[in-house]
């Protein structure tokens, strides 16, 4: 499955690396809805964050009904997201997930300015990324973004006994990811970032 979604990446970045050449999708959208109309079956299960430049089912070339897609600014761990991960964990037999931060991450960037703490919600989101700033890192606070990624990682273990008892059997993958905006690129933790 990490496999696939790695091919999948290959295959969007060598699709636009064409430049000016409309190649033809590999996507048939009508197909997909038809077999996945009934019921799903994902394959894995991405949380990453809602910058409008990351949609996983895009840039892992999946398409509709293969992607379980957890989307939260600074891809972070909390009570709601870590039940949708137990839903497909627990329900759906998830054996991947992967928690993927971004370039160029508008959530990092606010953990070192100041967010006015007027709007709550925002100011306490940002201050759960503040956990993983990086001492010295500068701007785009990418050794940050991987830093959260990993935070992320721990937190779902910490938290979540279900997630963790499959971690630890060896029946569950838990991998961390930066995708690059710049050039549509997915670096893995442990691999090559
Ligand atoms: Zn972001």
């Amino acid at each position: 499955m990490l496999a696939k979604l790695k091919a999948g990446n290959a295959n969007f970045v060598a699709r636009f690396s064409f430049v000016n050449v409309h190649s033809d999708s590999s996507y048939n959208y009508y197909d997909q809805i038809i077999r996945s109309g009934k019921d799903q079956h994902p394959m894995a299960c991405v949380l990453t964050c809602m910058d409008s430049r990351v949609p996983p089912e895009i840039i892992f070339d999946e398409g509709i009904g293969n992607l379980f897609v957890l989307r939260v600014a600074g891809n972070i761990q909390d009570d709601d997201i870590l039940g949708s991960i137990e839903y497909a964990v627990a329900e759906k037999n998830i054996k991947l997930i992967v928690v993927m931060g971004h370039t160029n991450c508008g959530a990092i960037a606010a953990a070192f300015g100041n967010v006015d703490s007027s709007a709550k919600e925002l100011y306490e989101l940002i201050a759960h990324v503040k956990r993983a700033k990086v001492p010295n890192d500068q701007p785009p606070y990418n050794a940050t973004a991987k830093n959260n990624v990993a935070l992320t990682m721990e937190d779902i273990l910490q938290h979540s006994s279900t997630v963790k008892k499959k971690y630890d059997d060896k029946e569950l993958m838990l991998v961390g990811a930066l995708y690059n905006v710049s050039n549509g690129k997915v670096s893995w933790k442990d691999l090559d970032w």
